[in-house]
């Protein structure tokens, strides 16, 4: 099915990325909601997010303060000119968010995940003309993200974009969503008109990588950044260790390049950053048989075997060799990766072993 879409027309800046949205994860306190508000729009920053209704995976953390925080950002709008956003989970929400005339409602990521709390939004926001921005849902299914884009689109929600921030996995990793870039890659290829942005504090959930996730977002063309800021990151309520001061921020955003599509490096930077994200994924991976090797390091303990087993050993560097000819790599090469890689697994298994 065809979205009917029109464009967000949010306000964006000439030499900065068009639309940044930027503010904390949660609104705190009505002093930590204007001051880090009016640092934000000194950078001239115009849209302000805030979360009012906080979606927290254990219970006993920090939930948001609900309604009572709604004037705040209605102050933040009076005293800065911003534009202001929020998440919306149900209905009431909704309601409330419009009530207190906040203008970008966005969808989280718990919330796309969950067809039957899309459409309840969706028939809330019948007759409606907001913008809405769908996050993309924790688990890595395109098809469900693009679902509940249709749900709220079928409301009549024309003004809509889509915001990545990345996929949850089991696994140790380096950042604490998989961005697996090629869905959102895919989902511009379906709807080419749909705007895409790209969140980067929840992708990474580290202030140190923000600025490469901005970066790699720009070269792949997105359409725009939602960045996690606040006024004193430290004594943050919620997402502390990925949120930075508005002053890094715009220290961020000024070093960003944004690329004309049109000139000639263009094709190298996109390659590169192809590049970067295989050797993410090699990364990933490699932790993934680390992994194992432990849990096989475990086996052995148990059972009173040996750490290393000449044959089976022999028998990797073989069957790598013969796979790396195959691939048009030289079969030393692959040998000495595996050398390493068996080097690592038998550092970890001894530790485990003699423990
Ligand atoms: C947020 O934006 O603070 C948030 C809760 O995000 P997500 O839905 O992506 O986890
Ligand atoms: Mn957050």
């Amino acid at each position: 099915m065809e979205l009917e879409l029109q464009p967000l027309n949010l306000p964006s800046d000439n030499e900065r990325p068009s639309c940044v949205i930027a503010g904390p994860c949660s609104a705190e306190t009505e002093e930590q909601v204007l001051t880090t508000a009016k640092e934000l729009a000194a950078k001239g920053c115009h849209i302000f997010r805030a979360g009012i209704w906080k979606p927290r995976t254990k219970p006993g953390g920090f939930e948001g303060n609900g309604e009572a925080a709604l004037p705040w950002l209605k102050e933040v709008k009076e005293q800065t000119g911003m534009l202001t956003a929020t998440e919306v989970a149900t209905p009431e929400h909704v309601e409330l968010a419009l009530k207190y005339g906040i203008d970008v409602l966005w969808v989280g990521a718990r919330t796309s995940a969950n067809p039957f709390a899309m459409q309840a939004l969706a028939d809330s926001l019948k007759g409606i003309d907001v913008p809405v921005l769908v996050k993309n849902p924790v688990n890595p299914d395109i098809e469900l993200w693009i679902g509940a884009l249709q749900r709220i689109n079928q409301a009549g929600i024309k003004r809509l974009g889509a915001i990545h921030r990345g996929f949850s996995s089991y696994d140790k990793k380096i950042y604490r969503n998989l961005p697996m870039w090629q869905i959102p890659i895919e989902l511009h290829r379906r709807i080419p008109d749909l705007p895409i942005i790209c969140d980067p504090s929840h992708i990474g959930g580290r202030r140190d990588l923000i600025a490469p996730l901005c970066q790699q977002a720009m070269d792949l063309g997105f359409d725009g950044l939602i960045v996690e800021s606040h006024c004193a990151p430290d004594e943050a309520w919620s997402d502390a260790k990925q949120q930075v001061t508005p002053d890094i921020l715009d220290y961020i955003l000024s070093l960003l390049i944004v690329r004309d599509e049109h000139t000639t490096t263009e094709g190298l930077r996109q390659l590169r950053s192809q590049i970067d994200e295989i050797d993410n994924l090699l990364m990933d991976l490699l932790a993934k048989r680390m992994r194992v090797c432990r849990e096989i390091g475990t086996y052995k303990k148990e059972h009173n075997m040996t750490v290393l087993q000449a044959s089976r050993y022999n028998e990797i560097l073989e069957k790598r060799g013969a796979q790396a000819s195959l691939c048009g790599m030289s079969p030393e090469f692959a040998a000495q990766v595996f050398e390493h890689i068996h080097e690592e697994s038998v550092r970890q298994q001894l530790e485990i072993v003699n423990q």
